[in-house]
C-alpha cells in the first residue's frame, strides 16, 4: 500500500474532476445516464455529506427514515474502485442500455470511521424507473455484501 494519500484534484470517485464527473448528477444539471454513474456520484456524495442527494437517490421502497449519517460518527472516504470484471459486462451489454430498468455495480469503497480504516465491498442493485417530471432515472435499491 502506498503511504500517499490520493489527490483530491479530480472527482472524489476517481473521475478526472468533480465538474466533468459527479458533480452535474449531484447538483441536478444532469441525469446520470447508468447505474455506475449514479453509483459514483453517491459516493461522492457521501464524501460531501449530501444527505438529500443519498435520500432522492434512494429508492422510495428501501429509502430509510432515519438519518443516513451520524454527527459523532466522523468518516474520511479514502477511495472507490469498481470492480473491473462488471464493467466489461456493462460494456458488452452497452447497445441495450438504453432499455435497461435494472443493474447491478459491484464495488470497493475504502474510507475511516474515527480513525479506524474500512473497507466496504459491496454489490449495489438499482432500478430504473420515471421519476417526479417524467425523466427516467435510476435509483439506488439495496445491497449485499460478498465478504
Ligand atoms: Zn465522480
Amino acid at each position: 500500500m502506498s503511504k500517499k494519500p490520493t489527490a483530491p484534484a479530480g472527482c472524489p470517485c476517481g473521475g478526472p474532476s468533480l465538474a466533468t464527473c459527479c458533480g452535474p448528477y449531484i447538483d441536478g444539471s444532469a441525469i446520470a445516464p447508468t447505474a455506475e454513474a449514479l453509483m459514483r456520484s453517491r459516493y461522492t456524495a457521501y464524501g460531501q455529506r449530501n444527505e438529500p442527494y443519498l435520500l432522492a437517490t434512494w429508492h422510495a421502497s428501501t429509502r430509510p427514515a432515519e438519518p443516513i449519517m451520524s454527527e459523532e460518527e466522523k468518516v474520511q472516504w479514502l477511495g472507490l474502485e469498481v470492480k473491473s470484471a462488471l464493467r466489461l459486462r456493462l460494456r458488452q451489454r452497452k447497445a441495450d442500455d438504453a432499455d435497461l430498468t435494472k443493474d447491478t455495480v459491484e464495488f470497493v469503497a475504502r474510507f475511516k470511521i474515527n480513525g479506524r480504516a474500512q473497507r466496504l465491498h459491496e454489490i449495489s442493485n438499482f432500478v430504473r424507473e420515471p421519476a417526479e417530471g417524467g425523466d427516467l432515472r435510476w435509483f439506488y435499491v439495496d445491497g449485499s455484501f460478498p465478504e
